[in-house]
């Protein structure tokens, strides 16, 4: 069993990525800001106000959270309910960092994504994969990107859905926010960075495989 870590910020292709990646190796794929997307979900439900740090974390450690690790197949439930297209909405990224910089949800969702990544070979992404999740991972990874191509592509991911303004507090602001708890714009020790400005995914990929070679997960 094995796990490749992919951190890195919005819109730097983690997940296109990482899910490739995953599908190449016939592993499992973790998308780990699903989980912190899913108690915004929780939170708006129950009704809970942004600044009530407590509430959050009882949300987070009571959610009944179903989510798909395959590929192929990925789908987010959250006490049975399905949450897949919600957790995309600006609503939900609006209220995500709430989530994030919650160091009682953090403790809450490491423990739950180690206790997932004990069970299977996987690809996981996030922001602390590298260095809190999984800092023993066979491979880790930091994938870069400048910032307008950062915005281009969520841009292009949200179908012009948001105006500028809106995508720079999707990318950037939120970026900013949540580097609060977490490092993931520098590389820890023994982090590889992949800058991914001028590549296509499949060229990223090609990367990631080449590093999984080296470490003797793939022949
Ligand atoms: O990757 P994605 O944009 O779906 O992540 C949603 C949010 O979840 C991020 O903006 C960040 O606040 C948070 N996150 C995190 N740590 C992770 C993954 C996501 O703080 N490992």
């Amino acid at each position: 069993m094995y796990t490749i870590a992919i951190d890195g910020p919005s819109g730097s292709g983690k997940s296109t990525a990482a899910k490739l990646a995953a599908r190449r190796l016939g592993c499992q794929y973790l998308d780990t800001g699903a989980m912190y997307r899913a108690v915004a979900v929780g939170c708006l439900g129950a009704g809970v106000d942004h600044e009530d740090a407590a509430g959050i974390a009882a949300v987070c450690r009571d959610m009944e959270l179903d989510i798909s690790t395959n590929p192929d197949d990925q789908y987010v439930r959250l006490a049975g309910d399905d949450i897949t297209a919600y957790i995309r909405t600006p609503e939900v990224a609006a209220w995500v960092s709430a989530v994030a910089t919650n160091p009682a949800c953090r403790t809450e969702l490491v423990r739950r994504q180690q206790a997932i990544l004990a069970s299977d070979s996987f690809v996981a992404e996030g922001r602390d994969i590298t260095t809190v999740v999984a800092p023993d991972a066979a491979v880790r990874v930091l994938l870069t990107a400048d910032p307008g191509a950062r915005l281009a592509r969520r841009g292009a991911e949200l179908g012009g859905q948001v105006d500028a303004a809106g995508l720079r507090d999707q990318v950037l602001r939120r970026d900013q926010d949540d580097s609060t708890l977490v490092n993931f714009t520098t590389a820890a020790d023994g982090v590889v960075t992949i800058d991914s400005t001028h590549l296509t995914p499949e060229q990223v990929v090609a990367q990631i495989l080449l590093l999984a070679e080296a470490a003797g997960i793939i022949a």
